[in-house]
């Protein structure tokens, strides 16, 4: 390709809403174009980046035995009722009507309709395991599109979906799944990291997330450089020793605390330290409220109070309902002396002398034992774990760091299949229900965070994998017949070994070339200009490296083929 045909358009300046260095970088090199805020066009390099990293997620998908559908991106609604996650999707899930004023969908994902379809599809063991992926279009109304690609309200996903016959079976086909993950993020140049994941709403006991690490990246990961325990800050988990206050000072004493109502204003009226603070939150667990109590200096984990309590929605209490549960607002909330079930954090375990808020409006109480004076539904590790935490396996301490979560990997078990009743006929002649698994990967987001983790200041530092081209030629005297005519012959012979060549033949001068070559990032840059051939050849250079080496005419592609398979090999 050649720039002066192409509608490549490079920019000088950041976009203004860009946030991170990925973001800018691809509006910067003309890979994206912004329609709206989380729509994005895909422009012919971007395009091309893209269809690179999902020939890599095909391959790789077919390499496990996956088989390539597609289903419709538009869904009727009926079917997300049938699986309950009409409600519990929220104003995330685009929808819409029909002319016949049927309740419909975007999906943004397709379980539903994946188990519909094998519902009808399958009959026998026989057919079982059995594999589906797509790579399609989701639709998700985020709160807050950002980061360009990253956050998107339409992008592009790979999702598979696998069928089993019991659940070890479905063990296998998880296994084969999180294999090619593994070499999926390997090929696109990516480091991801597995973690140990939530499972959110789409339900299911055991799943693992992809994590690319970045500071930019939006999930906390919980790392342990000793045992290599590595979880999601929304699910990690650690040990404790309990609560540091375990000496009694006596029975629950009332103290006034006019207008505190954070933890720091409750400890400075007390006179304590925030840490012996027992803070305190209703929330409404189905609908049906209950109390959460957890250290002062640490912060309630929803997605772990949800998976502990087994509810399906969760959402803290509003002054209201907090009045209504116990007698109190905000600020002055405690478990002593209520009706709702309290669930009280491991850290506050064998806490004899703490604070807690009195449920009367201005008034705490000091001296409070968990042990004695609460009535304790449940003790669980409910608070965010943080950096220096103890390991949950090992007890060495924790270390926290930003990730991308370019992957995402489910045991779903039966929670769909029963939904809609997708049997199977076992070799006995009896009915069972599937085992299921889901597995998905934002391609368009994993193409942004191959940038996010590889560029510098001058621009994108492309594997060669999944570079929109191969080698870029800067073709520096244009004019000069005789210069071009050798640009264009290595670019033949290039193309004629299977590399792709992109070609600026602009009249520019060779600053700005240089410039929008290291933007752009091509993992191979081949300058051709009659000051170089005078010297005896063209020059090569590699995007991550400074050095500069001249080759000469007739072993130029030769040496650059060998070059680019070297890079190939690397990865
Ligand atoms: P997140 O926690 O980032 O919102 P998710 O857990 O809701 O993502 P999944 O339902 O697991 O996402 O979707 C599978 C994959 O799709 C994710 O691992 C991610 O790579 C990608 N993805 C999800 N939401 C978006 C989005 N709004 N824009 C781009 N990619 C996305
Ligand atoms: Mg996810």
């Amino acid at each position: 390709m050649r720039w002066t045909r192409s509608l490549l358009a490079t920019l000088r300046d950041d976009p203004q809403e860009a946030e991170i260095a990925s973001h800018k970088l691809m509006v910067r090199a003309g890979l994206l174009r912004k329609l709206t805020g989380g729509l994005y066009t895909f422009m012919p390099l971007g395009l091309r980046a893209l269809h690179k990293v999902t020939q890599i997620v095909r391959e790789e998908m077919d390499r496990a035995g996956a088989q390539e559908i597609l289903m419709p991106a538009l869904q009727p609604a009926e079917l997300w009722e049938r699986s309950g996650r009409l409600a519990t999707m929220g104003p995330g899930m685009f929808r819409l009507k029909d002319r016949a004023e049927r309740l419909m969908a975007l999906g943004p994902t397709h379980e539903e309709v994946v188990t519909e379809l094998m519902s009808g599809e399958i009959n026998s063991y026989r057919q079982l395991p059995c594999i589906v992926y797509q790579v399609q279009t989701k639709f998700r109304d985020e709160i807050r599109p950002r980061f360009g690609l990253m956050r998107a309200k339409e992008f592009i996903m790979k999702d598979a979906y696998s069928f089993d016959t019991s659940l070890e079976a479905a063990d296998s086909s998880y296994q084969a799944m999180y294999d090619a993950y593994v070499r999926i993020f390997k090929r696109c140049g990516l480091k991801a990291q597995p973690v140990e994941a939530d499972t959110g709403t789409i339900g299911g006991n055991h799943s693992h997330e992809f994590m690319v690490l970045a500071p930019s990246g939006e999930d906390g990961i919980l790392y342990c450089p000793a045992c290599s325990y590595a979880a999601n800050q929304e699910r990690a988990e650690r040990q404790t020793d309990g609560s540091p206050y375990t000496a009694s000072a006596g029975s629950p004493t009332e103290i006034a605390t006019p207008g505190a109502h954070t933890v720091e204003e409750a400890a400075a009226a007390v006179g304590v330290k925030p840490e012996q603070i027992a803070k305190s939150l209703v929330y409404l667990a189905d609908g049906k409220p209950i109390l959460a109590v957890v250290q002062g200096t640490r912060e309630i984990n929803e997605c772990k109070l949800r998976r502990f309590l087994g509810c399906t929605m969760l959402t803290l209490a509003d002054d209201e309902a907090t009045v209504k549960a116990v007698g109190a607002p905000f600020g002055s909330i405690g478990p002593v002396g209520v009706s709702i079930p309290v669930y009280a954090d491991i850290g506050l375990k064998g806490a004899k002398d703490v604070v807690t808020g009195a449920n009367k409006d201005g008034f705490h109480l000091a001296h409070v034992s968990m042990e004695d004076d609460v009535k304790v539904t449940a003790w669980a590790d409910l608070a965010t774990v943080v950096a220096g935490d103890h390991c949950p396996h090992c007890g060495k301490p924790l270390t926290l760091e930003r990730g991308i979560e370019v992957g995402h990997v489910f045991k779903l078990g039966t929670k769909y299949t029963k939904s809609f009743e997708a049997n199977y006929l076992t070799d006995k002649g009896q009915n069972e229900l599937m085992v299921m698994g889901c597995y998905g990967i934002g391609v368009t987001r994993t193409l942004q965070a191959v940038v996010e983790q590889s560029h510098d200041d001058d621009g994108i530092i492309w594997p060669i994998s999944v570079a929109p081209y191969a080698v870029t030629i800067l073709l520096l005297d244009p004019k000069d017949e005789k210069v071009s005519a050798i640009a264009e012959q290595l670019e033949r012979d290039l193309e004629a070994r299977g590399l792709d060549v992109f070609m600026d033949d602009r009249e520019e001068r060779p600053g700005v070339k240089f410039k929008d070559a290291d933007l752009i990032g091509c993992p191979i840059r081949v300058v051709v200009g009659a000051k170089g051939l005078a010297k005896g050849g063209v020059e090569v250079k590699l995007r991550t490296s400074k050095n500069v080496e001249i080759v000469p005419v007739e072993s130029a592609a030769d040496a650059i083929a060998d070059q680019a398979a070297a890079l190939k090999e690397a990865l």
